[in-house]
């Protein structure tokens, strides 16, 4: 089987393993090839030094503090805003809330735009492809306002069917929430295109950009979009630490979905004001130091350039795709005709569960089950898959090895090798 070579490596995503301590250390006594990326990124040097530092030399509460502590740590906080601001090209910092994750931004849409100004009759679509985190919240807020959820289907390679788009798309639709890039397939939608025809019905759209931001540029102004989600964890920065990007004039007319201290102007027992956006939606001490750990992940990958990031994991998915798709019993799930680095398959007589413990002992880290996609394992009459999916710091020798592990399990399952 001779899958093509991946072009040379730009040099600086060939050096780019070393970056992550992680990688370095033996997981059963073997080299470990990390390909559960999707699931979380390893983190480089970079960003656990960033928190570290923060800890060590200007950790204080933010906002409010006289001393010169947490004005340095109101800085920082603050810088790190404008940081993601720039990152996904927003007009200007109010326009991004911090949040725990892709979840909580999604969450946030849902209690604060859509439970105030939704009602029956009105309708939420959603696609067959979504995260449970982009499901769960509209079907609880649909529970609460009467509204109904409607949802895209998705054709065989796990594509959306865009004819069906524009039937369900009418002026009962609120709002089009949809997945950037499919977590368990790997598809790409075409963003730009999904959210005009949402506004052409005077729609809002939400993108879940979880899956993309750490593999192409993201600009909100040019999707058009009206809120973005992602989290930071998936972006080579922290867990506990995301954020929802919303138009300042949406976010600016929401009022608040959780109360307590920073999202506040005034209180008194008679009745509360709220503070502007987006502190209005940042209640409580918020995770300083994830913030400070997710600006340095984005310096990290910008300094990687994510022109390059793309072009080399796209590249390692066409090798893998080739390379997996060659071995017999193998079925790849999701060959949509635009994706990203992410690979779904079932090997025949295995079940993904034992094929991620097979693979496991062969020091190869995937993911196997639902994915938190459960009506898009319905969708294609499959209880899970096991999937592979790479970040920048994968490299053809990874591919290798998840080959080959493959094989090794086949052969376990013959009998053979026993
Ligand atoms: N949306 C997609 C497409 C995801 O892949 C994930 C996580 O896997 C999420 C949402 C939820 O992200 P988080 O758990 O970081 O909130």
């Amino acid at each position: 089987m001779n899958a093509p070579a991946i072009a040379p490596l730009d040099p600086a995503l060939a050096r780019a393993a070393a970056d992550f301590p992680i990688l370095a250390r033996p997981v059963r006594k073997r080299r470990l090839v990390y390909l559960d990326n999707a699931a979380t990124t390893q983190k480089p040097a970079a960003v656990i030094e960033a928190e570290a530092t923060f800890y060590r030399e200007s950790n204080a509460n933010i906002h409010r503090g006289v001393h010169w502590l947490s004005q340095r740590a109101t800085e920082l906080y603050d810088a790190a805003r404008e940081r993601v601001q720039h990152f996904m090209h927003a007009a200007r910092p109010e326009e991004i809330v911090f949040t725990r994750g892709t979840t909580e931004a999604i969450n946030l849409v849902a209690q604060a735009w859509v439970r105030p100004r939704l009602g029956p009759g009105d309708e939420i679509l959603v696609t067959c492809m979504e995260h449970h985190s982009n499901i769960v919240p509209w079907q609880l807020v649909c529970e609460q306002t009467g509204a109904t959820l409607k949802v895209v289907p998705v054709d065989e390679r796990g594509q959306l069917e865009l004819e069906a788009l524009d039937a369900l798309l009418g002026p009962r639709t609120r709002l089009f929430a949809f997945t950037h890039v499919s977590n368990a397939l790997g598809t790409v939608n075409p963003v730009a295109e999904l959210v005009r025809r949402a506004h052409a019905v005077g729609a809002l759209a939400l993108v879940d950009g979880a899956q993309a931001v750490a593999h192409q540029a993201v600009d909100v102004q040019a999707l058009g979009c009206d809120f973005y989600a992602f989290s930071g964890h998936k972006l080579y920065g922290p867990t506990g630490i995301g954020a929802l990007y919303g138009r300042f004039e949406l976010l600016d007319a929401m009022g608040p979905w959780q109360g307590g201290g920073d999202m506040i102007r005034t209180v008194r027992f008679e009745g509360s004001t709220w503070a502007d956006v987006p502190q209005r939606f940042e209640a409580g001490t918020p995770n300083i130091a994830g913030a400070v750990g997710l600006a340095a992940a984005i310096d990290y990958i910008e300094s990687v350039g994510l022109e390059a990031i793309a072009v080399h994991e796209h590249a390692l998915l066409a090798h893998a795709t080739e390379a997996l798709g060659a071995v017999s019993g193998v079925r790849l799930i999701g060959t949509a005709a635009h994706k990203a680095g992410i690979l779904s398959f079932l090997v025949e007589g295995i079940h993904p569960h034992d094929l991620g413990t097979i693979l496991d002992v062969e020091g190869v880290a995937i993911r196997a089950g639902h994915h938190c996609a459960m009506p898009l394992m319905n969708r294609f009459g499959i209880p899970g898959t096991a999937r592979a999916s790479f970040a920048l710091y994968n490299d053809e020798a990874d591919i290798a090895a998840l080959v080959a592990a493959v094989r090794k399990a086949q052969q376990l399952f013959r009998g053979e090798g026993r």
